[in-house]
């Protein structure tokens, strides 16, 4: 209560809020959200299907709690209200639940997750994918259309990296927990080994667990907070042997750092004071970097920038790459739509945002976008494409790996 209490309605987080900046609305506005749930606790609103709906459509980019002078937690707030629809059962009408309930069975469980990609991948290489776009077989189903259109390029299935890799290079900084997390070993498994790869080189021990699952960020986001915290309790016990829990997504990342406050135990806060993301713990490393020549834009996860305040490491790395010309981005801390998987349930206002950062992409004129979260990264391609922008898009980690010598 005292979080929604700070607020003073001063509407300076208004002009960062996209579905502010899209919508018009106060109450797709984050003062008008505080207002709405500060109403509903002081027993002056009841949770309605309507007050559902302006809260369905918040991304939870926090990027009005960056902005916010009185120190809202908005991210904390919205959750927290978020688990009170959830358990009275309110649903607004035009939220897709039983699309939520498969994301939610399969997504957070890889033995579910791999052989569903494998359905899909038989699906894009058989040319199906192709057929089916061409017909716009598609179109009467905008969730379904908007989740195959997300759709990546599967890779072909990769082992996961080793589960121990000794440290190389002169100095041994400390034994690292790699986090594998669940889009990001299916999506885009390299990601994965370049991390272990460039950890080794900057001197850390790195580990693997086996038997780590996922952090739980999706069910925390829809309100599910029993099975968020069955989810993060195992996690914490996955990874109790290592000095850092190293993360190269930025959503995971986020809501792991965030443990200590939905756990209120000792093990909880402990791991959560652990967790890094990649780029803070690889910057300034002084790893051995060859030239790599590339015009770069770096667009900043949510939950990086706001999320978790970090900044500055992820540009200041990219700047360690000799050769490499960073470009600014405009708007670059703006959301780009994909939120979790607020892009499959919520596709209208995911698109607006992915047209807006395509459109910022192409005034850079940078051949690479880069961003440290898989969804961002489908999001992002998924509109530069669809923009007709030819422009890679990759993860930091995989421009860092490129350059990197072997010693
Ligand atoms: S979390 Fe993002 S979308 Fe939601 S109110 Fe804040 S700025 Fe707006
Ligand atoms: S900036 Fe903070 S205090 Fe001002 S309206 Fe937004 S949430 Fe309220």
């Amino acid at each position: 209560m005292d979080g929604l209490r700070a607020c003073v309605h001063c509407g300076i987080c208004l002009p960062q809020c996209p579905t502010y900046r899209v919508l018009g609305e106060e109450m797709d506005s984050p003062r008008g959200r505080v207002y709405l749930m500060r109403a509903a606790a002081e027993g002056r609103l009841g949770l309605t299907e309507g007050m559902a709906r302006h809260l369905d459509l918040c991304l939870g980019c926090r990027a009005c709690e960056t902005a916010c002078p009185s120190g809202v937690p908005f991210g904390q707030l919205l959750e927290a209200t978020r688990g009170q629809l959830e358990r009275r059962g309110v649903v607004a009408p035009q939220r897709a639940s039983r699309l939520l309930e498969f994301i939610l069975g399969v997504f957070p469980h890889p033995r579910r997750l791999g052989p569903m990609l494998h359905v899909l991948r038989l699906y894009q290489r058989s040319g199906m994918q192709a057929l089916v776009r061409r017909l716009g077989l598609l179109a009467p189903f905008p969730r379904l259309r908007a989740m195959e259109t997300l759709l990546p390029p599967l890779p072909a299935p990769a082992a996961l990296p080793p589960e121990r890799v000794a440290a190389r290079g002169p100095r041994h900084r400390a034994r690292a927990g790699v986090l594998l997390g669940c889009a990001q070993r299916f999506f885009y498994p390299d990601v994965n080994h370049d991390t272990v790869r460039l950890l080794a080189a900057a001197g850390y021990e790195v580990v693997v667990p086996r038997t780590q699952g996922c952090c739980g960020a999706l069910h925390l986001h829809a309100g599910r907070l029993d099975e968020f915290r069955t989810m993060a309790r195992r996690l914490v016990r996955a990874f109790d042997d290592v000095d850092l829990v190293v993360v190269n997504a930025a959503g995971c990342g986020s809501a792991m750092k965030e443990y200590g406050h939905w756990l209120p135990d000792e093990n909880a806060r402990r791991f959560a004071a652990r967790v890094r993301d990649v780029s803070e713990v690889l910057v300034g490393a002084e790893l051995p970097l060859r030239p790599l020549r590339e015009t770069v834009t770096y667009h900043e996860p949510c939950h990086l920038a706001h999320g978790q305040r970090v900044r500055a490491e992820p540009r200041d790395l990219l700047r360690e790459i000799p050769g490499l010309v960073l470009i600014d981005l405009p708007d670059a801390d703006l959301c780009c739509g994909s939120a979790g998987v607020y892009n499959l349930l919520e596709p209208e206002m995911a698109d607006e945002l992915g047209r807006r950062k395509s459109a910022r992409i192409r005034e850079t004129g940078a051949r690479i976008v880069t961003a440290g979260n898989p969804g961002c990264l489908m999001q992002i391609r998924q509109h530069c494409r669809a923009e007709g922008l030819s422009v890679e898009v990759v993860h930091p980690v995989t421009l860092l790996a490129r350059a990197l010598e072997e010693r």
